[in-house]
């Protein structure tokens, strides 16, 4: 039995270095065995978490069906068609959407998740506007509404997640991002509800937005400035 010279691990013939402190096992009396089974698997198996993952959607899944599928149950019994339950039915297939496909997918991309997240709530709410009476504010409100919001989460997240935008310059984007979303808000809103627009509130909003992400475009543009802050908030 060979110990290392350097942390005294006790060490099996099997070892070319130690595989605490990595220094290289010397023992004249034990040479190095290349053909020696080793006591521990030289690679971690992936497979588990790849089951925990499948097991979690499983599970999530089942979750969100169950109450679905009793709601419209209920519902046919009572009253002989499916009514009030589409919306717990719609609601549930939403969370199902915006959660299942991070774990039933090994490298969940943003992108096609949003996308998915996007189309999801789109089509929830065109089915609450086919089953209200009036639904003329699906097209004019909540479409324009549902795009713009998506649209801008979706284009911040890609810049993010394709690190074309990184460090200091993401609350940078975040920010402008947001001020932006507002008067989009504010354009909308003002066209369903008067048929003309003229930006008010939206403006104090977008302003200082901008303002503070000029600062951060600064700071992610000037080296010293980036280093001093990494001391003094100890990054
Ligand atoms: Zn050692």
């Amino acid at each position: 039995m060979s110990y290392c010279v350097n942390c005294g691990v006790e060490l099996d013939s099997s070892e070319k270095t130690c595989p605490l402190c990595g220094v290289e096992v010397l023992n004249p009396r034990q040479p190095y065995d290349e053909k020696a089974e080793r006591p521990y698997p030289t690679r971690l198996d992936p497979i588990n978490e790849r089951i925990n993952r499948h097991f979690i959607a499983a599970i999530l899944s089942i979750c969100l069906a169950f109450p679905a599928i009793i709601c419209v149950a209920i519902n046919l019994f009572m009253s002989g068609k499916a009514g009030w339950s589409l919306y717990v039915a719609g609601a549930l297939a939403i969370v199902w959407v915006f959660a299942v496909p991070y774990y039933l997918n090994p490298k969940p991309s943003f992108g096609w998740m949003c996308l998915a997240d996007i189309v999801a709530i789109l089509l929830y709410l065109l089915l609450i506007a086919g089953m209200s009476p009036n639904h003329d504010w699906y097209l004019s409100l909540a479409l324009p509404l549902t795009l713009l919001c998506g649209g801008i989460v979706w284009v911040t997240g890609l810049l993010i997640e394709y690190r074309l935008v990184r460090d200091f310059a993401i609350p940078a984007a975040i920010l402008a991002g947001a001020g932006l979303l507002n008067v989009g808000i504010e354009l909308i809103v003002e066209l369903y509800l008067e048929g003309s627009y003229h930006l008010d509130w939206s403006f104090f909003v977008l302003i200082p937005c901008l303002a503070v992400a000029a600062i951060f475009v600064t700071i992610a543009r000037r080296q010293s400035i980036r280093e001093e802050i990494r001391k003094r908030i100890h990054l």
